[in-house]
């Protein structure tokens, strides 16, 4: 591992360190497509990029392409995270080919999106999305009022698809064809400097896109990367304009921010550029009350720990938390609602509802949410008997109570009903963690794999 490391690092150097005068290297016995003319390619000999990073599903999808007589290039996370010598989340695939051919090549691919039409190749749960050539002219033609993109269906060269991408560290493709790698925006010296960039005037990608703040936050915590100065400078100013985007588009953005294993350092992020707000209103103001920054940044780092130990996370636990702050707050019993369990379901359905105006959180996930609130209430009781039997057998007990571990931060005097409910334990078969307990809570692949007859012959373009 370490010399697939230093191999990679070494590559780049190597790359990074040709004088400004020394021409570019270029491979004359490569056909390289016209619109590459302007590109900076750097042949294979002199990036550290090796097929045997890749895929083999991403490569069979590049060569079917490349084979049907299409460009074919690994683009995206993928090339960034290799040439970082990490191992990538997803590998994406862009091409002229269009949707309807790439359709045309693959029995395994679903055409999806209304936005933009993009292929999905599917192998069982793993899918290989391919991306036409795009353009992003019709940003000037298809805004909203603030600026933001509504229809971009408009297909481009490879030149304008890198232009259209958000970061330069992102606009990074390998040709199939020669194992080369295509540079139009300077992505590889932005991977040297380890900057996150964004590609043309920083405040009209905003306003194309207002996801692209959260996404330079994802990447500067994921990669330990600065953002660049102008790429920085609006998001405070702008962070309003996430208040337009759809509340279930920002639930997915929530999960990779947060579940992908550097949670802790994007929610610091967050809360630096003021974004916090955007995602969590109800509890945002009471990050900074009694100790739920602490209880959240624990909660988070237990997080990280798993998904960096490849054990698996669920949206609810983590929505829990973050929402856990004003919840906690509206949950005691008044004269009018006396019942404490009552109390606690009406704050915890009040605050989903204020929650659903600015991230969508789906039904199942909303439900697990509330069952893991419910039973703190039971926890805290320690109840003997038949009742604590059937707590500790609660489909949610393993959720519930590393929740109330966390809530220790907050409520030091929980501590007991913590060891109460350890020693408890001891005495029954072991529970799977919340993750692990329900498998429907957890993201399901997009689409099931559907198997289609079509010819293999491509048409070509
Ligand atoms: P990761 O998969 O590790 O989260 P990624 O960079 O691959 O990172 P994806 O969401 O998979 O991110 O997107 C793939 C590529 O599509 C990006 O690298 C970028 O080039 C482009 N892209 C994604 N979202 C946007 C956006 N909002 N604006 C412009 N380009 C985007
Ligand atoms: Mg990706």
């Amino acid at each position: 591992m370490i010399s697939i490391h230093k191999r990679l690092y070494n590559g780049i150097t190597r790359l990074l360190k040709r004088s400004p005068s020394e021409p570019r290297p270029s491979s004359p016995s490569v056909s390289v497509p016209k619109d590459l003319a302007d590109a900076h390619i750097i042949p294979r000999a002199q990036h550290p990029i090796s097929r045997k990073h890749i895929h083999r599903y991403a490569l069979k999808v590049l060569y079917r392409l490349k084979d049907g007589g299409y460009d074919s290039f690994l683009v995206g996370g993928g090339v960034r995270d290799l040439l970082l010598g990490m191992t990538p989340k997803d590998f994406d695939v862009a091409t002229n080919a269009k949707p309807e051919q790439v359709d045309g090549l693959f029995r395994n691919c679903r055409l999806i999106g209304r936005r933009f039409r993009l292929a999905h190749i599917h192998f069982g749960r793993y899918i290989i999305e391919v991306a036409t050539f795009r353009a992003n002219k019709a940003a000037a033609e298809q805004v909203s009022d603030q600026g933001r993109i509504l229809r971009d269906n408009h297909y481009g060269s490879l030149e304008e698809d890198a232009q259209r991408r958000d970061f330069t560290i992102n606009a990074l493709y390998y040709n199939i064809a020669d194992y080369s790698l295509v540079d139009y925006c300077n992505g590889l010296a932005d991977i040297e400097a380890r900057l996150i960039r964004l590609i043309g005037d920083p405040e009209q990608r905003y306003q194309e896109d207002p996801v692209r703040m959260l996404r330079a936050l994802r990447f500067s915590a994921k990669l330990d990367f600065d953002i660049e100065e102008s790429t920085q400078a609006p998001i405070k100013q702008l962070g309003g304009l996430l208040k337009d985007i759809p509340p279930s588009r920002l639930y997915e953005e929530t999960l990779k921010v947060f579940l992908t294993g550097h949670g802790s350092k994007s929610f610091i992020l967050l809360e630096h550029y003021e974004l916090l707000i955007y995602l969590f209103a109800p509890s945002c103001k009471l990050f900074h009350e009694d100790n739920y920054r602490e209880f959240v940044l624990k909660a988070l780092d237990n997080s990280d720990q798993r998904v960096n130990e490849n054990k698996p996370v669920i949206p609810a636990f983590l929505f829990a938390v973050l929402l856990w702050p004003a919840v906690d707050k509206r949950r005691q019993p008044t004269e009018k609602e006396p019942n404490a369990y009552n109390a606690l379901a009406r704050a915890g359905a009040d605050v989903n509802q204020a929650q659903g105006q600015c991230v969508h959180i789906p039904k199942r996930t909303a439900q697990t949410m509330r069952e893991i609130w419910q039973l703190q209430l039971r926890l805290e009781q320690m109840p003997r008997g038949k009742r604590g039997k059937q707590t500790l057998h609660h489909q949610r007990f393993r959720a519930a109570f590393d929740f109330l571990m966390l809530r220790v931060t907050l409520e030091p005097e929980l501590q007991t009903a913590v060891d109460y409910w350890q020693e408890q334990q001891k005495h029954m078969p072991a529970q799977p963690h919340p993750a692990e307990e329900s498998p429907d809570d957890r993201p399901k692949p997009k689409r099931r794999f559907r198997r289609r007859r079509k010819p293999a012959k491509p048409s070509t373009p």
